[in-house]
């Protein structure tokens, strides 16, 4: 059966991993989160001393890279694949706002992205893959049957990863939360390497108003007449 890629790209908490998801258990298809794989490297450079509040050793990260593996494996009970550190499953620990605070500037090292960008072009490489991120339309599948962009605003946004975090027993003020979207979407749109931009070829979807289910006809909509 023909099988395309779905690079669905956009600012922090627009549901993006939500609708792929859904999508890819509708068609088959494989899912990967790719701000997993750069939640987990920061997770490695917190657990590893390279990252604090006061420093941040960026060549002692760049070095132990290669010892750095990520692999994702499916869990039929969440159905989804749970992101694994070298053979430990970290899906939980990268979800906090720690985490979050310093996700962005871990992102910016082009060692990272580099490392991380060959891991997703080999398992899209067969296609019939959803994958979600920054920079997915624009330089990880730049040639991806559908691309996808997903805005709302930074409040509906905030709203939505609060409540996450709350329902997960983190004990955070909304506050905070809007904090953290607002100043990760400032860097990840504008660093130096693979900025956070709409492809040209891209299909915007404003989520701030319409509900998952509407999103979801439309992609599987627009999915159809790509594989038609
Ligand atoms: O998608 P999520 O919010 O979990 O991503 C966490 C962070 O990882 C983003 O804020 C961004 O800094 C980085 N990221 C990226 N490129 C991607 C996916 C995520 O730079 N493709």
């Amino acid at each position: 059966m023909n099988k395309i890629v779905i690079a669905i790209d956009g600012f922090s908490s627009t549901g993006k991993s939500t609708v792929a998801k859904l999508l890819a258990k509708e068609l088959g298809y494989i899912y990967v989160d790719t701000g997993a794989m750069y939640r987990a490297v920061t997770y490695f450079a917190l657990e590893n001393n390279f990252i604090s509040k006061e420093n941040f050793d960026k060549e002692g990260l760049i070095s132990e890279l290669e010892n750095i593996h990520i692999t994702f494996k499916f869990n039929p009970e969440l159905g989804f694949a749970e992101v694994y550190l070298n053979g430990k499953n970290i899906e939980s620990d990268i979800r906090t706002l720690e985490i979050s605070q310093y996700v962005s500037h871990v992102a910016k090292i082009s060692e990272v992205r580099r490392k991380l960008v060959q891991q997703q072009q080999l398992m899209g490489k067969d296609k019939g893959i959803v994958m979600d991120g920054r920079d997915i339309a624009t330089v990880v599948f730049p040639d991806a049957e559908l691309k996808i962009f997903m805005t709302a605003s930074a409040e509906t946004r905030a709203i939505r990863r609060y409540k996450e975090l709350l329902e997960r027993g983190h004990n955070l003020s909304y506050k905070e939360v809007l904090q953290n979207v607002v100043s990760r979407d400032e860097i990840d749109s504008t660093r130096e390497d693979s900025p956070l931009v709409k492809a040209d070829d891209a299909i915007e979807f404003d989520n701030s108003t319409i509900t998952i289910k509407q999103q979801l006809a439309e992609i599987n909509k627009l999915v159809a007449e790509k594989l038609s």
